[in-house]
């Protein structure tokens, strides 16, 4: 079975993070401490390591840097769990190299998702997808870097994904709840401001291809590759 290490302090979350694993068919196993993790993650080499951000004894971006650094462990696919408000801390970590991160309070079976995402990713070459084009935008997965028109754009990392979760479905309208949920994790009502925001930022930032993202009326936006008539 494929061992996914879940290194959370908050014993509720690790215990549903771990059920849900178990239903999944992984082996979860389980750390509540930085050091303890550490060891683990040498000791049982999971395919996989959640990884929360504030832990007692070793924090997560400090845990992160030394998985990093140990042979065994310096390819293994990192998520890190953060809470919302940690936004540094979530692009420290992403700058470090972690594979993804779920912010708390995520749904499990959102994690769950991401967890076979990063698996996948992790596989050997081959298989794996590194790169994603649609119309003029290129994606460079790996790297968090979109080019339009060869030039890659400045984008934030919610922008990004944004952009992102739209060109992988082209011309098909995707839902404001179906946004919200692959781009933010989650989806309220309160946040569907936030959502045109995004949109209007990331228009401002296609400059002539601004249209692309096109409002689908009573839905949400849809992504165009071709001007419609
Ligand atoms: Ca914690």
């Amino acid at each position: 079975m494929t061992k996914i290490l879940v290194i959370e302090d908050e014993v509720d979350i690790a215990d549903l993070v771990a059920l849900h694993l178990r239903r999944a068919g992984f082996e979860p196993v389980l750390a509540h401490d930085g050091i303890t993790g550490l060891k683990l993650a040498q000791t049982e080499v999971p395919a996989l390591i959640l990884l929360d951000l504030m832990l007692p004894g070793m924090d997560g971006v400090r845990l992160f840097k030394e998985l990093r650094r140990f042979p065994g462990t310096r390819t293994t696919p990192v998520i890190m769990l953060t809470a919302r408000a940690q936004t540094e801390d979530r692009v420290a970590g992403l700058e470090l190299g972690a594979d993804d991160y779920v912010t708390k309070p995520f749904s499990p079976k959102e994690l769950m998702l991401r967890i076979k995402v990063a698996l996948k990713r992790a596989e050997p070459a081959g298989e794996t997808t590194e790169a994603l084009a649609t119309g003029p935008f290129r994606f460079d997965l790996p790297a968090f870097v979109c080019y339009m028109d060869q030039l890659p754009l400045e984008l934030t990392l919610t922008e990004y994904k944004l952009l992102l979760f739209l060109c992988e479905r082209p011309e098909t309208p995707c839902s404001r709840t179906d946004l919200l949920r692959g781009v933010w994790g989650y989806s309220d009502a309160a946040n569907s401001r936030t959502l045109d925001t995004h949109v209007k930022r990331l228009r401002g930032k296609l400059g002539k291809h601004a249209d692309s993202i096109e409002t689908a009326r009573n839905v949400g936006y849809v992504l165009r590759t071709s001007p419609r008539p």
